[in-house]
């Protein structure tokens, strides 16, 4: 099987692993990993459990694209994200419910545990709200995640990036998490918040740290 034949697989198979770990409902939610000149990304609107592998849309940087399904409605992110950042080589957005909840407040997760430096930072951000699909909302995404490899968007949901794929559904699932102890730790008082030195330190250690390939 090719390179690209095993991308797309891996595709699917983290589009149904996003919905059975309830990081997602139905279609909602896309994802993509950097292929040759573009990417390979989801189509709009199709259930994972009725994708195949070459269901999977090849879109090039510049937008074009020749399949007959129609690529994912937010290309335009996951395009400008591969633009922006060269150390990113698949992206993830989801709605997942606790992240969602912040974001329709239109609150960061701040640093409540340490784990928040595995989106590379002392918060992950909130983007602001454009609709669905747009490049306004694109340019905010791109603005919220400078310096970090996960944000929310304001009434939408969240976008995780990672190396591989793998990396990327990994800090998917941690920003749900971090989104689920805020919001609980909301519930019992004004949250307790870890420095921003120690945060770094965290960040630093990560560099050796994290999800890996097994030797
Ligand atoms: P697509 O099915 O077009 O990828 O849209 C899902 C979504 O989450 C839009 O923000
Ligand atoms: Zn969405």
């Amino acid at each position: 099987m090719s390179k690209e034949f095993d991308h797309r697989r891996e595709i699917i198979v983290h589009g149904l692993k996003m919905n059975s770990s309830g990081l997602s409902q139905g279609t909602s939610g896309n994802l993509s990993v950097r292929w040759s000149d573009g990417m390979l990304v989801t189509p709009s609107g199709i259930a994972y459990d009725a994708l195949q592998p070459e269901d999977i849309v090849f879109m090039k940087l510049d937008g074009s694209f020749d399949h007959p399904l129609a690529p994912s409605s937010e290309w335009r992110f996951h395009r400008d994200i591969y633009v922006a950042r060269p150390e990113v080589n698949a992206v993830v957005h989801a709605h997942p419910t606790h992240c969602t909840a912040l974001a329709i407040q239109g609150m960061e997760i701040p640093a409540v545990h340490y784990m928040i430096a595995s989106a590379g930072g002392p918060s992950i951000r909130c983007a602001s709200y454009h609709t669905y699909g747009t490049e306004a909302l694109s340019v905010a995404a791109i603005a919220a995640l400078e310096n970090r490899s996960g944000c929310l968007l304001a009434h939408h949901g969240m976008i995780a990036t990672g190396a591989n794929m793998a990396k990327a559904m990994w800090l998917a699932v941690e920003m749900e998490a971090l989104a689920h102890l805020y919001i609980l730790a909301l519930q019992l008082g004004k949250p307790r918040i870890l420095p921003d030195e120690e945060i770094a330190r965290v960040v630093a250690k990560f560099a050796h740290y994290g999800l890996r390939e097994r030797a």
